[in-house]
């Protein structure tokens, strides 16, 4: 395979932006290598600019829910993009999608657009530390928010420590802020709400875990997660930046019939343009300026061909059968995947949930964070970079969630398992 124009393109990116790009795990860094540049997409692929195919299942981490260069968003993007490309003044696309997030998510009675996940969460973390008049937020080992201060924490040393920052420049005052837990504990979080209960602000997790490979809730967890959150008067806040419109068409919160007080939402609901959403009870939402005190703003935010885009994308996953055809493909492909994995000798097994999944090198079902990390990385790496050269794109960490479109056809899912068959003979012969 030649990728020489993509490692022309790497070289002098390296030396202009830090590492290359302009977000850290397109670098290739935990897989090795180096990345190839995209010079178009479209369906299920990704076509880079040495002329090589990818079937993609990253969907641009998310958001390519309906495939690339849907025909239908493309057409909404360019026609509102005829009209002006943002106007400073309100426009009316932002009230049809807030009028298509609250009557999709019932939870969110109002929701306020911004431009990333980040800020969604940010903003979240604020109304919830803003309204409860607490400080102290909980977050998940092994959940991502976005790079916001008060998530870029991980657990102390022994349980029920408070946090430390993972990354310099996240100040020690305010990681002390953000307890950390083990995801699908309960027994912890019982504990830790014990003994802080009344400090907590809100409790803040990807209900689906996305980015820890992929790791569906216990059964109950999510409900007794808002029965503690509820009983100590801490706000819960799903943060459906990937669960979104992708595992249900009501997110995780319909597919596990659990209510958050605040929800964020990310990409998925920009159809590929920069997007981000924050919502929940009314009486939360009235406390944002300038209805309330809490500030948050963006220049650009409710931007009308983002919202445009987003809600021809939301037109079209909410047509009849489109989230059983989805998960029917996500089981087909991760099937085909054991199925080869089996066949190889190669332990392995795999999660699903509606349109993502986890690929784990591990023969035991993984559900815990302690258990993806525990998964063999290195025989991740060789078969990320042997599916790669086969024309396969997964994503380039063993901590990243796997995104199936509705583009994808079982002509891609076959060539797929077909790819998958030789990399673990591969990796099977050592
Ligand atoms: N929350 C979750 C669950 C995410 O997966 C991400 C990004 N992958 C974010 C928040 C941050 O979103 P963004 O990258 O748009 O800032």
């Amino acid at each position: 395979m030649d990728t020489s124009r993509s490692h022309d393109l790497f070289t002098r990116a390296q030396a202009l932006m830090p590492g290359g790009v302009n977000s850290p795990v397109r670098a290739f860094k935990s897989v090795g290598g180096e990345p190839f540049f995209t010079q178009r997409a479209d369906g299920a692929y990704l076509f880079d600019v040495d002329g090589n195919r990818y079937i993609d299942y990253v969907g641009s981490w998310g958001p390519m829910i309906v495939g690339h260069n849907h025909p239908q968003v493309l057409d909404a993007v360019i026609a509102t993009a005829r009209d002006g490309l943002s106007f400073g003044t309100p426009n009316p696309l932002e009230v049809t999608m807030a009028e298509t997030i609250t009557r999709l998510i019932p939870s969110c009675e109002m929701v306020r657009m911004v431009n990333s996940g980040t800020e969604a969460t940010l903003s979240a973390i604020r109304l919830a530390r803003g309204a409860t008049g607490r400080a102290r937020i909980v977050k998940f080992e092994g959940c991502y928010h976005g790079h916001g201060d008060s998530f870029l924490v991980k657990a102390g040393s022994g349980a029920l420590t408070f946090g430390v920052p993972t990354s310099p420049g996240v100040p020690k005052a305010l990681a002390d802020l953000t307890l950390t837990l083990p995801y699908n504990d309960i027994e912890a979080a019982e504990k830790l709400f014990d003994e802080h209960g009344d400090d907590i602000a809100a409790l803040i997790i990807e209900p689906v875990v996305g980015n820890a490979n992929c790791l569906p809730p216990r059964a109950g967890f999510l409900q007794q997660l808002r029965e503690l959150c509820t009983q100590h008067g801490a706000l819960l806040i799903f943060d459906e930046v990937m669960t979104g419109f992708r595992v249900a068409l009501g997110g995780a919160q319909a597919r596990y019939g659990v209510a958050p007080d605040l929800s964020t939402f990310g990409k998925v609901i920009g159809g590929g343009m920069p997007v981000g959403a924050y919502g929940g009870r009314r009486e939360l939402m009235q406390q944002i300026a300038p209805a309330g005190p809490i500030y948050q703003a963006g220049t650009l935010s409710g931007n009308p061909v983002a919202m445009a885009a987003g809600l021809a994308m939301l037109d079209l996953v909410q047509a009849p059968g489109f989230y059983d055809a989805l998960e029917a493909k996500t089981n087909a492909l991760c099937d085909g995947l054991e199925a080869a994995a089996r066949d190889a000798g190669v332990a392995f097994s795999t999660q699903r949930v509606g349109g993502m999944f986890g690929l784990f090198f591990s023969a035991e079902k993984v559900d815990t964070y302690a258990q993806a990390v525990a998964c063999d990385s290195a025989r991740f790496n060789r078969f990320f970079h042997a599916m790669l050269e086969r024309g396969v794109f997964l994503a380039p960490s063993a901590f990243e969630a796997g995104f199936m479109s509705s583009a994808h056809a079982q002509a891609e899912i076959d060539a797929t398992v077909a790819a998958a068959r030789e990399a673990f003979a591969e990796i099977a012969a050592g």
